[in-house]
């Protein structure tokens, strides 16, 4: 028989109760229809990831797996947020699988668009960002405040595919190289770019939540865009650097004016001086402290010992794709 790639889908899963029992039976049948197809191979598996849920999550998942065997689920031991989730599925499957694709447990990213994701993993991309076509679903306040965080991030450094969430495709050898990227505070769509490889995009359209309600309120936007932005970027320091620059110009032409205002005889005893320091000391403060932020920025970054290159091929390897299917 030929060989089929073996695909994992990683599905997050907190507080789902309600959705979960509607949208399981959704991700096996998917399974099954990519494994008739002949795309997939029958040995594929969807892992749900229960993170540290506090409703009867882990009891679904648990009596899904007894009842159907591409069904696998692991169990977080307390809730660690959706990226950390999604990490830690990713891990458990890259050793078993040859692709996995990642999706949110509620029905709101287009299963269907799996199809394409792997057309073109077989077609020689080794991520594939399933990207929102258009946001009519949404309200105008979190299209807004959503569209804005995407300029904002690529603004401020932390380069991320526009509309693209946590629903893509990445392959088992891609996840070897990104089990290297060793840091705590991740952030899984800025992250993965990094890893490079050939990548393509699946346009889907994402719907409404078919049950339960959304985890992620403005507040956990919030914190997850200042995440983004602090782990993959020290842009805001050189800005604060350019703060001190500007300022420092001003208090020139400020101190210049002062000085003017005193000879002209304008000003009371001590104002000038007084106006001086103030000018000078804010400038050099903020250039002071932006310096001390380029040092912290370094070592910042140091930390994270991250690969320094990855090497995709080698003349002396054949590119040819192994898949497990075949060893
Ligand atoms: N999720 C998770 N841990 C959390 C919060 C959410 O694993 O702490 C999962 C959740 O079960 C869902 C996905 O992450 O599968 C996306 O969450 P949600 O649908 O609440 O976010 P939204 O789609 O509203 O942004
Ligand atoms: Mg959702």
């Amino acid at each position: 028989m030929e060989a089929r790639p073996v695909l994992w889908i990683v599905v997050p899963c907190y507080n789902e109760e309600q959705v979960l029992p509607l949208t399981a039976p959704m991700f096996t049948a998917k399974l099954r229809e990519l494994a008739e197809k002949g795309k997939i191979s029958e040995n594929s598996r969807v892992l749900f990831v229960n993170d540290g849920s506090s409703d009867r999550t882990w009891e679904i998942i648990r009596s899904l797996a007894t009842q159907d065997e591409h069904v696998l689920g692991i169990c977080q031991s307390r809730n660690r947020g959706h990226q950390n989730a999604v990490l830690a599925g990713l891990m458990e499957a890259k050793d078993r699988c040859d692709i996995t694709i990642s999706i949110d447990c509620d029905g709101q990213d287009d299963i269907d668009a799996m199809d394409e994701m792997v057309e073109k993993y077989l077609n020689g991309a080794e991520v594939v960002y399933g990207v929102r076509s258009r946001r009519d679903t949404d309200s105008w306040f979190k299209r807004f405040t959503a569209e804005s965080f995407y300029k904002l991030m690529n603004k401020l450094g932390a380069e991320v595919v526009f509309n693209h969430a946590d629903y893509r495709l990445i392959s088992a050898k891609v996840l070897q190289h990104f089990a290297d990227f060793e840091e705590v505070n991740i952030f899984l769509r800025g992250l993965v770019p990094l890893v490079g490889f050939p990548s393509d995009q699946v346009y889907y359209e994402r719907a409404e939540r078919l049950a339960g309600k959304s985890h992620y309120p403005l507040k956990k936007m919030l914190a997850l865009a200042f995440n983004g932005i602090t782990s993959l970027s020290i842009k805001p320091i050189t800005l604060i650097t350019g703060f001190g620059v500007c300022f420092s110009v001003i208090g020139l032409i400020l101190m210049i004016w002062a000085i003017i205002e005193a000879i002209l005889g304008n000003t009371v005893a001590g104002w000038t001086s007084t106006i001086c320091i103030i000018c000078l000391l804010g400038g050099i403060q903020l250039i002071s402290l932006g310096v001390i932020g380029q040092y912290i920025g370094k070592t910042y970054l140091e930390s994270k010992r991250r690969p320094r290159y990855i090497i995709s091929a080698k003349t002396w390897e054949s590119e040819e794709r192994h898949w497990i299917e075949e060893k």
